[in-house]
């Protein structure tokens, strides 16, 4: 294998292909710690952004607000929040918008959020029924607050236009392989519409192992009129337990060929190394056949993640100093 690029005749993503990362609010106080050094491992790679997850129902409001806090003020990368609506009156869902505006958050990712699992199933869902309805409340409270500016028009001294707001980035999630939820392929395009609809324009999509169905959902969402860019959403299963994690969190099915080859490999660097390399394979693939850039998911790992961007030609990792 080749410093850059991988074994399987797939070329290295082209220089400039824009990444980004996702970072998870530290849970335990070794993440604490760590987290200044993550942020600033991360940062110094020069992603697009860096997101930040916000817990169901507000169960990590205030990690979530200094981890945003954090790298606002100690980077010059935009950062997106994650946002939540879930059990939230609609009171609730505008005052943590505010506070997310007010701590310099200029790109969102409006998602649901999931009820607890012991929630009964007519268990209120909140007065936001949707992320779609959340994408609206963020457009509404985001508009309120853009200052109002008057251009003045050239050779009419006492003429002058309104200036347009400042574009916001509202991301919304998608599904490539069907939310675990969804009654139908359809139901999940129909969704997407849905968020485009109400001003959604950047959809991230949950993990998944294969290119082919990226590009099978990107086409049947480009055929019912999606126009926004769908970035993939990826992770390294860099052990047996992480690929367990995954599959957990995404509802995706266990791609045989990587959980085999993580279950025999006998040593830890031998199984990151597995990981990290079908992660960047599958990067490679997804970039060249059109996807608009790269998103890694980093579950507290950034060099795992830095590795394999640095796999796939896009980071020296040894110039950020991982
Ligand atoms: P929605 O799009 O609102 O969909 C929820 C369900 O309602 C779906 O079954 C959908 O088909 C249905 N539905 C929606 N709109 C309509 C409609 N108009 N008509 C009929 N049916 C409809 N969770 C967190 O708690 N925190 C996070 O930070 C977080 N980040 C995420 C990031 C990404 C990139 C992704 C893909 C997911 C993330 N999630 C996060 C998980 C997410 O909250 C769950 O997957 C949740 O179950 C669905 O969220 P959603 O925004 O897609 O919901």
């Amino acid at each position: 294998m080749s410093a850059h690029g991988t074994a399987d005749g797939v070329a290295p993503c082209p220089a400039g292909t824009p990444f980004s990362f996702e970072l998870y609010p530290p849970r335990t106080e070794a993440a604490s710690r760590a987290l200044p050094d993550t942020i600033s491992q991360l940062a110094s790679a020069g992603p697009d952004f860096m997101a930040v997850t916000y817990g169901a129902g507000g169960s990590s409001h205030d990690s979530s607000l200094d981890v945003v806090r954090r790298i606002v003020r100690d980077t010059s990368v935009p950062v997106m929040a994650h946002l939540t609506c879930i059990g939230s009156s609609h009171e609730q869902a505008a005052r943590m918008i505010r506070e997310f505006l007010d701590a310099g958050v200029t790109r969102f990712l409006a998602v649901r959020g999931d009820p607890p699992v012991d929630a009964p199933a007519d268990a209120p869902l909140g007065d936001l029924k949707s992320a779609a309805e959340l994408v609206q409340l963020i457009h509404r409270i985001q508009a309120e607050r853009a200052p109002y500016r008057e251009i003045p028009l050239l050779g009419l001294p006492h003429a002058s236009v309104v200036g347009k707001a400042e574009k916001v980035t509202i991301a919304v999630g998608a599904f490539p392989n069907g939310h675990p939820r969804s009654r139908s392929r359809s139901q999940d395009i129909d969704t997407l519409l849905a968020k485009q609809a109400a001003g959604a324009n950047l959809a991230i999509t949950q993990m998944f192992f294969h290119a082919e169905d990226y590009f099978a959902f990107v086409d049947r969402a480009r055929v019912a009129g999606v126009t926004f860019p769908i970035l993939p959403g990826l992770m390294p299963a860099t052990t047996p337990t992480v690929l367990r994690r995954m599959l957990d969190l995404s509802g995706e099915d266990l791609p045989s060929e990587l959980g085999i080859r993580l279950e025999v490999e006998p040593t830890d660097e031998g199984r990151r190394e597995i990981g990290i390399d079908y992660a960047a394979r599958l990067a490679e693939r997804l970039v060249a056949g059109g996807a608009p850039g790269i998103h890694l998911y980093t579950f507290g790992r950034p060099r795992t993640a830095l590795s394999v961007l640095e796999r796939c030609g896009l980071v020296d990792t040894a110039a950020v100093g991982s």
